[in-house]
């Protein structure tokens, strides 16, 4: 049983039990190790993961180069199918995908991808949003996903496997980015999903290291960015492991008064903490953290609350970087704010030298936002009580 208590934060969950071997969710060593306790040579597992991450093949029957007994024992004692697709939904604009995925226990999470065109900064990405957790425990305000409560961790293979699925989907359909590139992989990952990694961390620390070896599917630790509410003990460990990935912090208001509003968490770890534990691993790794802030309307978009934000961090500002996101509509009715408090407030920030960027809005009409597309489903799968009590 999951202890849910704060003391539990960045501990390891117990694997869900499962009868057959998720080989997404092994190391290449393991996955040496398990073949050989079969008695396969050494080079098998060269062969598997080519066929699993190179090929990218759903099936263990069109593994062509392994010998059919080694097929027929991989499909007895072994899976790569990952959770299943419930719905699938593409923006308009058909830069963003959102998957409602059923994992084997029925539990249901989100994955995203979006595809954002090249700019001055950089050549055109395919990027994958990923759970971490089905449902969350943290209860922020503004997040769908809060409001489920937490189910359970996702094992490493549950978050490889949200992927792979896109991986397998760019692979047979790469996507026309405007430059003339064609997209065909997945080249960037943000865990921002449901859930919080750091909770979920040995899993989601695994989960990275999977995504990033060279023989699997080989993506940039610097090309992965892992996203947390500010969970002190999970940021200090992250800071001393050797896989550079970047760190964002959600932080969404000047103050803990203000935070408090919105993120239960302050509580724990009051915002003084948090940018102590930035600082640390800024020092350890000499890289940026990014500070994500969620502009809600008449909350915490006003001059004098930009202000306060950049008298925060100015300690840390050679180093750090505020990722400003005008509010999804969700259930708890917050409005985004108008373009003009946007300029108002980037400017502001600049004045103080604080470097900043607005994440353009995706999917809205797919609600593309962390759990709004769960929330939708499981209203509509589960009768209106008001309705059938009547
Ligand atoms: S924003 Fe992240 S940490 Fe907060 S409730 Fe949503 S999923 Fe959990």
């Amino acid at each position: 049983m999951l202890d849910l208590t704060p003391s539990s934060e960045t501990t390891t969950a117990t694997d869900q039990p499962t009868t057959r071997a998720d080989l997404l969710g092994m190391s290449f060593a393991e996955m040496q190790a398990w073949l050989g306790e079969r008695g396969q040579p050494a080079f098998r597992a060269r062969q598997l993961a080519g066929w699993i991450y190179d090929s990218l093949v759903a099936d263990f029957a069109e593994m062509r180069t392994l010998p059919a007994m080694l097929r027929a024992q991989l499909a007895r004692e072994a899976t790569i199918e990952g959770p299943r697709m419930r719905t699938e939904l593409a923006a308009k604009d058909g830069r963003t995908r959102k998957l409602l995925l059923e994992l084997a226990d029925g539990r249901l999470i989100e994955t995203v991808l979006m595809l954002y065109p090249a700019t001055s900064e950089g050549r055109a990405r395919a990027t994958v949003c990923v759970s971490t957790q089905a449902g969350c425990a943290y209860g922020c305000t503004f997040c769908a996903t809060g409001q489920m409560g937490f189910d359970r961790h996702l094992t490493p293979g549950e978050i490889v496997a949200q992927v792979i699925y896109f991986a397998r989907e760019l692979r047979h359909q790469p996507w026309q980015a405007p430059d003339g590139e064609q997209i065909d992989h997945v080249t960037n990952l943000v865990f921002m999903g449901m859930g919080e990694p750091l909770h979920n961390y040995d899993h989601t620390l695994k989960a990275l290291r999977i995504l990033n070896m060279p023989e699997g599917l080989n993506i940039g630790a610097r090309h992965m960015t892992v996203s947390t509410v500010g969970l002190v003990p999970g940021i200090l460990r992250l800071a001393e492991e050797p896989l550079q990935v970047n760190l964002a912090i959600s932080l969404h208001a000047p103050n803990n008064a203000m935070r408090l509003r919105t993120m239960p968490v302050t509580r724990k770890y009051p915002i003084e903490a948090v940018l102590d534990a930035c600082r640390v691993y800024t020092e350890r790794t000499n890289r940026q953290v990014t500070f994500e802030y969620v502009l809600l309307a008449g909350e915490n978009d006003r001059a004098e609350h930009a202000r306060e934000l950049a008298q925060l961090l100015s300690p840390l500002k050679q180093l750090c970087h505020v990722n400003l996101i005008p509010v999804n509509a969700t259930a708890a009715g917050y409005r985004p704010p108008s373009g003009e408090a946007i300029r108002a407030f980037r400017e502001t920030l600049r004045r103080s030298g604080v470097s900043n960027s607005v994440r353009a809005e995706r999917g809205d009409d797919i609600a593309a936002a962390c759990g709004q597309l769960h929330t939708r489903e499981t209203r509509k799968a589960a009768p209106d009580r008001t309705e059938s009590e009547s």
